[in-house]
């Protein structure tokens, strides 16, 4: 009962009121598990307002495990609905991806755009995300070490960014082949969970966990490295889920043990006296999206990757100390709360100017990068191990 949370909540410092805050939120699932309140459209309103950025529950003193009682919340409301699809535009995304490089570079999304088809289709503020293009690279299962071969590292894509931004993937296989790895992408691995988890259906999480550890072949490899940060997290979870057997249970530890975010491999290991990164001279401002910064805690990563290159000066986004509106699906089912969370952060970049704008979390890239094409911005926005291949010449 503190209040000591209220401050980093994003939701709370848009609407000043108690039932969009932690504390407000969790009285009211407190009333609602007690069934003191019914499931009102206005107690669903505040609970599905939450963006799970979890900040409060980095500041809590108490240590309240708000991000597993938002879960169990959310999960509770959905349990009385019919068939809900919580990642309904995920999977719409996917179904279309064969055609969005036509639809890109043909000139039909201008065509569409002026003639308001999206809208009138329901489906505009998905395609208002569509990056400029989407490179989707054709994948192949192993990816061999170029030079002295020092391992082998599993790489888990997950979903959106193999529809929506190949030239991370192509970066990231072109790095670690270069700096002496082996790279495995196993063909049947697929969504981290995250989504299905945050929506409230851990059944359908859970189903992706037990995809995830039968594709990867744990004991071959020395870590398993994900390109999104949202990901970390929710791979990291799967060995306390529930109902896993012993087996199943085994190899989730195995996972969690070698689950790396691919900025901190990179970090971490020797890279080759030859391999230095190009000078760059010029600013780049580095965006924390909040599983970083709230939920894995350990510093950022692109920052020690970006400080490779001679010259680069890295500027942290003051905005992104709040959490940006993407929040997974969040910036498509509350359009409008996104948006206004989104301003902070373009008036940061309007203040500090920078060359390049670098985020680790494919969602916060996408709702950042549509507001920065809307605003007519030139400002380039990618992901930290890409601009690091573009200096080592691996991209
Ligand atoms: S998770 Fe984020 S949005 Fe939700 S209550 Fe906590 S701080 Fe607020
Ligand atoms: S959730 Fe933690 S920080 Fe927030 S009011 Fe409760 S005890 Fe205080």
């Amino acid at each position: 009962m503190c209040g000591l949370c209220l401050p980093r909540c994003p939701t709370y410092r848009l609407f000043g009121i108690e039932s969009e805050s932690p504390r407000g939120r969790i009285a009211l699932m407190g009333a609602l598990a007690g069934g003191k309140l019914p499931p009102t459209a206005q107690l669903k309103r505040h609970l599905e307002h939450c963006l799970m950025c979890r900040a409060c529950e980095a500041s809590c003193p108490a240590g309240v495990p708000f991000g597993k009682l938002m879960e169990t919340a959310r999960e509770l409301l959905r349990s009385g609905e019919p068939q809900p699809k919580p990642a309904g535009n995920l999977e719409l995304l996917r179904r279309l991806s064969p055609a969005l490089r036509l639809y890109q570079l043909s000139g039909i999304q201008k065509v569409a755009r002026g003639a308001r088809l999206p809208r009138l289709l329901g489906l505009d503020e998905l395609e208002r995300l569509l990056p400029r293009s989407s490179y989707r690279p054709r994948l192949r299962e192993h990816y061999p070490a170029t030079g002295e071969r020092k391992g082998t590292v599993g790489l888990f894509t997950g979903c959106v960014v193999p529809l929506l931004d190949g030239e991370t993937l192509t970066s990231s296989i072109r790095l670690l082949t270069r700096l002496g790895y082996d790279v495995a992408i196993p063909r049947g691995q697929g969504c981290c969970g995250a989504l299905q988890r945050h929506a409230g259906r851990a059944d359908l999480a859970y189903r992706e966990a037990l995809d995830n550890l039968a594709a990867f072949p744990l004991d071959e490899l020395d870590a398993v490295v994900y390109v999104t940060s949202g990901c970390g997290p929710e791979l990291l979870e799967y060995e306390r889920m529930t109902g896993l057997s012993p087996a199943r249970r085994q190899r989730a530890a195995m996972m969690s043990s070698k689950v790396m975010e691919i900025s901190r491999f990179l970090a971490g290991i020797d890279w080759p006296r030859g391999l230095r990164p190009a000078p760059l001279e010029h600013t780049v401002a580095l965006h924390t999206p909040c599983s970083q910064r709230w939920i894995s805690p350990k510093g950022d990563p692109s920052r020690d990757i970006l400080e490779r290159v001679p010259h680069l000066e890295v500027v942290p986004l003051p905005a992104s100390r709040h959490c940006c509106g993407a929040a997974g699906e969040y910036m498509l089912r509350h359009p409008e709360i996104a948006a206004r969370l989104l301003e902070p952060y373009l008036e940061d970049l309007q203040r500090l100017q920078p060359r390049f704008l670098v985020s680790s979390n494919i969602g916060c890239s996408l709702h950042i990068g549509a507001a920065l094409r809307e605003a007519g911005s030139t400002l380039e926005l990618l992901h930290p191990v890409t601009l690091l291949a573009r200096q080592t010449g691996a991209a």
